[in-house]
């Protein structure tokens, strides 16, 4: 399964040119076509020295929604998150999907698979990242930061205000850290972290009373899935 990670256009080199927005299987309308492909041009690790040069996701095929950035999603249109529970449970459960996908992408790289993407208030798809510590010798590059990252250069602020974060694995404390400073909304985790989470495991920080923003989490979800692909990278370590 990891063998098809190694994906040409990835954004780990900064100087492979800017991948021309082209899907690889426009026919599969899965939504794992665009988790994979296009948010992922314009990673945020691919470099700060041009601040002029196509700024943005310019395949964001959204004209008609002014101000409006990212990529739609399916059920992008009209209300989202759905106000019914199995209506939030098939969303959450399809976004963990891209999540999980995006994670497998990091085994290419002997990285821990975690992978985590940001959607804004409308469900638009903002940001992607999976965990790059190994691949950039970076201590803080974990999934969530990367995507919050991204998700901040879409909408060309800091603030992520009425936005999710989706990650397969319970955030350690930076993550709840930059969940709180990027006033993210909710949080919607895949397996619990008994050992470092802290968002609810070890520590509540997107919780935590004395903090100035408060983080909605949304937990368990496709957690048996989430967590095996954790224990399958760990035991092939051995
Ligand atoms: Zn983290």
């Amino acid at each position: 399964m990891p063998d098809d990670a190694a994906h040409p256009g990835d954004p780990a080199h900064p100087g492979a040119g800017p991948t021309s927005g082209t899907a690889p299987t426009p026919d599969a309308p899965t939504p794992d076509a665009p988790a994979s492909d296009a948010p992922a041009s314009g990673a945020p690790d691919s470099g700060v020295p041009d601040p002029g040069d196509e700024p943005e996701p310019r395949d964001a095929p959204t004209p008609d929604a002014p101000g409006s950035r990212g990529l739609d999603l399916p059920w992008a249109e009209g209300t989202f998150p759905p106000g019914t529970v199995a209506g939030r449970r098939h969303v959450w459960d399809a976004l963990m999907g891209l999540a999980l996908h995006e994670a497998t992408h990091a085994l290419a790289s002997d990285d821990v698979p975690v992978g985590a993407l940001v959607v804004g208030p409308d469900g638009q798809l903002l940001g992607v990242g999976r965990n790059r510590r190994e691949e950039t010798g970076d201590p803080t590059a974990h999934a969530e930061v990367l995507a919050l990252r991204q998700a901040a250069a879409t909408v060309g602020e800091w603030r992520l205000e009425g936005c999710t974060l989706v990650v397969t694995l319970e955030p350690c404390v930076m993550c709840a850290g930059a969940l709180v400073l990027a006033r993210v909304q909710r949080l919607v985790l895949g397996a619990w972290d008994p050992k470092a989470g802290a968002t609810g495991s070890v520590w509540d920080l997107v919780r935590d009373q004395r903090a100035n923003h408060a983080v909605e989490v949304v937990g368990g979800v496709r957690e048996d899935e989430c967590g095996r692909l954790l224990r399958d990278f760990f035991a092939a370590q051995r």
